[in-house]
């Protein structure tokens, strides 16, 4: 899993010289306990650094400039404790590269009313100071996240964490490498994309190796390595029967898990973070990596069936956002439907490649035989996921712009036994309904491919498409479908 420890986000409080040293004095010192609250909050993932009161164009740009060349800031939270002209900020806010989420809060939570004078006026101003602030970055088009609120309350603390994850999810991607084993699947459309345009707009790079490359690392995996995993498999799964040691079929588990340590070293070595295979292209491969790909995702890694590296890379978007968070995030499909008027269900599943993190028991590791890709049976892991609320996320080039599209569903038990269904399985009930999720989802062009999340919402994914200044359209519980043919024709005018 991706430790978010390893990042920090800056807090950064906007004053100016007009108030003598005693009053910024005070600032400097409520600032402080401000940040430390975060910092040594639980809840907050990442580490928050006290930076000193920022009170003119100069100090406001240099800190802009250390923020973006510092390698583990992944975000900046601004607070105008005091007022601070906004012109001020105008230069640093130019080059600003990092996220900025804009707290607006104030250092005591009530009027002190028998006691309330003028110093306290004067040092107690954001909230005006934070509207001449806020004014600056609309006026000058930049997209962030205002949190309003008493810097104790739960509500902000969970607001700024929540906003920290989406941030570090950010940063991740931008220079992050994805490897896209052979192409496309032949002939579909939505997997297709602009990588150059993805590189541009959310700074992950997508790029070809052969097939034979990994091959060669697989083929280099040695026997004892292979004996360790299969130690592993059977400490973590049920094996079924026929694969275990010693039976007959016990070879494809091992060739199950060389694939596996393959996939694994080429990834570390390449320093890649996700990557897409396609069971059109596996030359020199014994199985279509089952387990090994189901594993990889539960590791963190990004990864999508078929070429589709625009769903590789959200996977592992979301596995950045949800890290240390209970609940999963996997690679998905809508896979087929149960249309009865009083149980409409939407079946999730992949040919094999669902990530264990999202399932609601041990998973065991079966083999069976695959239809499609002409190669022995592969091994993979089969369970049920959990129920309750989940997100379907999709990521899909418009042509000349990327859409991102959230589909709100809540996730079922799956009481039925499914004993001929040789996959990992989830079923959802689509948000606001049936038929008004599917039809939506259908008219905004979303993918057949999604990032599915239990741990993340709708709001994280606001937050990333507004970091990257892509366009969101959400189905949930308040979609009509006339409304939402509406936005998606102003969305046109407006990305025009
Ligand atoms: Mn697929």
């Amino acid at each position: 899993m991706v430790d978010l420890k390893q990042f920090e986000i800056w807090f950064v409080t906007g004053s100016q010289d007009l108030y003598g040293d005693e009053t910024l004095r005070k600032v400097a010192e409520h600032a402080q306990i401000i940040s430390q609250y975060f910092n040594d909050a639980s809840e907050m993932p990442v580490r928050t650094v006290f930076k000193p009161v920022v009170k003119s164009s100069g100090e406001i740009f240099n800190i802009m400039q250390d923020a973006n060349v510092t390698a583990n800031c992944i975000g900046i939270v601004a607070w105008m404790h005091t007022f601070s002209p906004a012109k001020m900020w105008i230069r640093g806010l130019q080059i600003m590269q990092k996220p900025l989420l804009h707290l607006h809060t104030q250092y005591n939570r009530d009027i002190p009313w028998a006691d309330i004078d003028m110093d306290f006026m004067n040092l107690n101003q954001s909230a005006h100071g934070d509207r001449e602030f806020g004014h600056i970055m609309t006026r000058m088009r930049l997209n962030r996240k205002v949190v309003v609120g008493h810097w104790q309350q739960a509500q902000v603390m969970n607001d700024v964490a929540q906003w920290t994850r989406v941030a570090a999810a950010r940063h991740d991607m931008k220079g992050g490498k994805f490897v896209r084993f052979g192409d496309n699947m032949r002939e579909v459309a939505v997997t297709e994309g602009d990588k150059v345009a993805a590189e541009m707009t959310f700074g992950f790079s997508v790029n070809t190796h052969a097939v034979g490359d990994l091959v060669a690392v697989i083929n280099q995996i040695s026997d004892e390595e292979v004996g360790r995993l299969i130690d592993e498999y059977q400490s973590q799964y049920e094996l079924s029967a026929g694969i275990r040691k010693g039976e007959e079929r016990h070879d494809a588990l091992r060739d199950a898990a060389r694939i596996e340590l393959g996939l694994k070293y080429f990834l570390e070595n390449g320093n890649f973070k996700g990557y897409t295979n396609t069971f059109e292209d596996l030359h020199g491969m014994k199985q279509l990596p089952g387990i090994g790909s189901q594993r990889m995702m539960a590791a963190g890694y990004g990864y999508a069936g078929e070429g589709d590296w625009k769903t590789s890379a959200m996977v592992r978007a979301l596995k950045v956002m949800g890290s240390g968070l209970p609940g999963g995030n996997s690679f998905m499909e809508d896979y087929t439907y149960h249309f009865d008027p009083a149980n409409n269900l939407v079946l999730g599943s992949h040919m094999l490649e669902i990530c264990p993190s999202i399932a609601a028991a041990k998973p065991s590791c079966e083999i069976h035989p695959l239809g499609i890709g002409g190669k022995e049976d592969p091994v993979r892991l089969v369970f049920n996921a959990s129920a309750g609320p989940a997100i379907n996320v999709s990521l899909v080039d418009m042509g000349n712009r990327f859409r991102i599209l959230v589909n709100e569903v809540e996730a079922v038990a799956v009481t039925e036994a499914l004993p001929k269904l040789p996959v990992a399985r989830v079923l959802w009930k689509p948000a606001p309904d049936m038929a008004t999720g599917c039809a939506a989802w259908i008219y905004a062009g979303g993918a057949h491919h999604t990032a599915y999340s239990q741990n993340l919402t709708t709001d994280h994914i606001e937050m990333f498409a507004e970091m990257t200044g892509v366009e969101l359209v959400v189905i949930d519980k308040n979609t009509s479908l006339r409304q939402l043919k509406n936005e998606l024709r102003w969305s046109e005018a407006s990305y025009k």
